[in-house]
């Protein structure tokens, strides 16, 4: 708006300064020109509100070759002009016919249109041109159209020139030149015909890279003003000012627009509007990034956390898992883990009747290690002890400490005789094993073969018998149960 205004008023004052060295007829025009034109009558106007760039409304405001032209024309003629907007060009001519508009300000002369409209003399002439798409081959005028379909505005000169003199032609009507141009571009139609500056301007401004101008089409356009209501007061008064057109008027505002010049159809306040919510676009995305970092700063120290955490709880269930099946002395296998072995080891001598045996191992005189030496050297005798067991027994056998000083072997798939030759290596190996500080030490044994159907209890009793026999019979003995 605000640079609209700005040219307006350079406009009118360089056209002012042109005027005032021009002839002495304008020269006295200035004066009413910058004191504003208040007393002047005001005459109404309407344009075609889409036809750059010979005129078009664009925010509320006529632009255009027109409107530059009734600038000087106004100030010739002593008028104000004030537009009548209009959405349409149709809407434009019907303002005309009932006289609600007093002006057109800049359309060619047609029989239809002299129904209703008196005819200043035309202050402007340009090409009218045949487009098509770029594979279509050069026209020139009607002639060779042939079964193809022209497109042209409705209620334009042209199609009412098309229609007298060449019915043959299969028209199609279309509300604006653009719309004409699309239908081209998507193959409704196999050509179009319109003015020259307003195609060029539509074909470079919509980037419609598939058509040309494929030739000239006739009639040219012969462009002034239209009167209505038979007005002929009027009608003189514009003919007058537009006879008094200097040549450098034309030339000035035809160099303007001749290079295609489209005024931007975008409202400033849509620009605004749009780099303001580019830029809040832009924040929230920021702020959005921002907050995911962060979160994902935090997702990760939360996982490493739950990583070590479980790690930890793994180490833990590994460690109970170890508590809760082995002695912590001698890292044998406890009794709650032998007692649950026993059972598994029964089904299966059951199921193979395969034989089942079972060692009780007591130190003999313990108590004294104990007393001797001390309850730290018990353990590590207690350990030595472990030790040799658990290397002295056969891979298929299981060792475990009891409890105390006893410890107990199961050996699966033996007989008695089997139990009774591996108690003689345990014993052998105790009694030949020299003790640190304590010397040599002998264990006494108690041996017995599981019977089908007998509990643990009663097989465990069994061997705990025999163990005691091997005590009373003078220790550092294998005796096997009955
Ligand atoms: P016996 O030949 O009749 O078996 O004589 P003993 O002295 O070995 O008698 P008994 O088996 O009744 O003695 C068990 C002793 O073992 C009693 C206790 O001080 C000792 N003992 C039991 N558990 C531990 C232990 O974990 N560490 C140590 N150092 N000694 C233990
Ligand atoms: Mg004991
Ligand atoms: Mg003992």
């Amino acid at each position: 708006m605000f640079v609209w205004l700005t040219q307006f008023i350079l406009f009118r004052l360089a056209f002012g300064m042109a005027l005032l060295l021009s002839t002495d007829l304008l020269a006295s025009k200035q004066l009413a020109l910058n004191s504003q034109t208040a007393d002047f009558p005001v005459v109404s106007y309407c344009v075609d509100p889409d036809w750059l760039p010979y005129e078009a409304i664009r925010n509320n405001q006529h632009v255009g070759m027109s409107f530059d032209y009734m600038t000087y024309i106004g100030v010739l003629a002593e008028i104000n002009f004030s537009l009548i907007k209009t959405e349409s060009w149709s809407e434009t001519l019907d303002k005309l016919k009932n006289g609600e508009c007093q002006v057109a300000s800049m359309l060619n002369r047609s029989p239809e249109r002299e129904k209703y409209l008196l005819f200043t003399r035309p202050f402007f002439v340009g090409a009218n041109v045949l487009v098509s798409n770029v594979d279509q081959p050069f026209l020139q005028g009607y002639e060779n159209i042939g079964e193809q379909v022209l497109g042209t505005v409705a209620n334009y000169r042209q199609a009412e020139y098309i229609k007298n003199y060449y019915p043959n032609i299969k028209l199609k009507l279309v509300d604006t030149e653009l719309a004409g141009l699309k239908s081209l571009a998507s193959g409704d139609i196999d050509l179009f015909v319109g003015s020259l500056l307003s195609i060029n301007a539509q074909i470079q401004k919509s980037g419609f890279s598939n058509l040309r101008i494929a030739g000239i089409a006739e009639p040219q356009d012969i462009l002034g003003m239209g009167v209505a209501n038979g007005d002929q007061v009027l009608l003189k008064k514009l003919d007058t000012a537009i006879a008094q057109l200097p040549e450098w008027v034309h030339v000035d505002i035809y160099k303007q627009w001749n290079n295609v010049r489209v005024i931007d159809e975008i409202d400033p306040r849509y620009i605004f509007g749009g780099i303001g919510v580019f830029i809040c676009l832009i924040i929230i995305g920021i702020w959005w990034q921002l907050i995911i970092r962060r979160y994902n700063g935090k997702l990760v120290a939360k996982n490493s956390q739950l990583q070590a955490l479980q790690n930890e709880l793994v180490e833990k269930n590994r460690r109970l898992e170890f508590m809760s099946m082995r002695d912590p002395l001698t890292s044998m296998f406890n009794r709650h883990f032998m007692q649950d072995r026993v059972e598994q080891e029964k089904q299966v001598s059951l199921r193979t009747n395969v034989p089942l045996c079972l060692i009780l191992i007591d130190i003999d005189y313990f108590k004294a290690v104990n007393d001797q030496h001390g309850h730290v050297v018990g353990d590590l005798v207690l350990q030595e002890i472990a030790t040799i067991v658990c290397s002295t027994i056969r891979d298929m056998d299981v060792a475990a400490r009891w409890g105390g000083e006893e410890f107990i072997v199961l050996c699966p798939n033996s007989n008695l005789d089997d139990a009774i030759k591996l108690a003689n290596r345990l014993k052998d190996a105790v009694s030949g094993f020299d003790f640190n500080t304590v010397g040599h030490l002998t264990c006494s044994f108690g041996v017995a073969q599981h019977y089908a159907k007998e509990s643990f209890v009663e097989w465990f009793d069994r061997a705990d018998k025999a163990l005691y026999t091997a005590k009373d019979t003078g220790r550092n003995t294998i005796i096997a149960a009955k």
